[in-house]
């Protein structure tokens, strides 16, 4: 009896669509997993083609004074028509670590770019007045370079928001940044509204460390960038960065994700797809908020 009723569990449990889904995602996230920037981007290009996009791969003259220059290279899908642009985007670059190899990159950033690939998928299916344009950007790492070269290149005429995502492997609550000018006011009104209607657990953030946000913001663009993490940390982040000297942390004190990211921890075992599943679920539902709101 007990015997049959385990097995009747487990087979319950493999016929779930649910599960899946997920031991697909992590499949996706740990392919990024690679000795360079350069085998990030074929991931990136198979990973869309695998999803039945055609990505053009965008390339640039990058690098910094660290790197010399060095070529980059964005990876671009459009979705739809329309004279007006909602982007969506992610870095999938890795950092160099002191050692000299490279960062898994997964919680930093592939999480976030499987998660956008996710979203694309979804928004494919809407009936939508924007073109949505999914970019995932090179060298963010080095400084934001891709995101500036991608600006420089096509110039924000036509663009009518940015949607970024940095940081998005594990947890339940949505981060976003509330630090993009007046411009973007509107872009993170409709995070906060989409958060209540979904009862999804959100944390705004009054300043909030940097993305490939800022080269949208700084050109004047309005943007908003999410990520994810558990509710504690989340909450410990909000005070490490809003909560100046009397924020209550004990004296040196780092939220666990800046201990991860950047570092040999930045790993598989960090990674919940489900995350990765709700991130792609809420990006494509901010978009076609957006795409509504900004079509009114
Ligand atoms: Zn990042």
């Amino acid at each position: 009896m007990l015997f049959r009723s385990l097995a009747a569990a487990a087979a319950l449990l493999v016929a779930s669509p649910v599960m899946a889904q997920d031991l697909d995602l992590r499949a996706q996230v740990a392919a990024f997993v690679q000795p360079s920037n350069e085998a990030r981007t074929a991931v990136v290009v198979a990973q869309l083609r695998a999803a039945g996009f055609a990505p053009t791969v965008e390339t640039f003259t990058g690098g910094n004074r660290q790197t010399g220059e060095m070529e980059g290279r964005n990876v671009v899908v459009t979705i739809g028509d329309g004279p007006r642009e909602i982007l969506l985007t992610a870095h999938y670059d890795a950092v160099k670590l002191r050692d000299g190899t490279m960062s898994h990159g997964v919680v930093d950033n592939a999480a976030s770019v499987v998660g956008v690939i996710e979203a694309a998928k979804i928004l494919r299916g809407k009936a939508l007045t924007h073109r949505i344009r999914i970019i995932l950007f090179d060298q963010e790492e080095l400084g934001l370079i891709g995101a500036r070269q991608w600006i420089a290149a096509h110039g924000l005429t036509n663009v009518a928001a940015v949607v970024n995502s940095d940081v998005a492997g594990y947890g339940d609550t949505m981060m976003y940044g509330q630090n993009n000018g007046a411009q973007s006011a509107f872009v993170t009104r409709a995070v906060q509204e989409l958060c209540a209607e979904r009862a999804l657990q959100c944390v705004g953030y009054p300043e909030y460390p940097p993305s490939d946000d800022r080269a949208f913001s700084a050109a004047g663009a309005p943007v908003v960038s999410l990520g994810f993490q558990d509710q504690i940390g989340a909450h410990q982040m909000w005070l490490a960065f809003n909560g100046g000297e009397a924020n209550g942390l004990a004296e040196g004190f780092v939220p666990q994700v800046f201990q991860l990211i950047h570092s040999a921890e930045d790993t598989m075992e960090r990674v919940d797809p489900a995350t990765v599943a709700l991130a792609g679920a809420t990006y494509a539902a901010v978009v076609e908020r957006l795409d509504a709101q900004l079509s009114r």
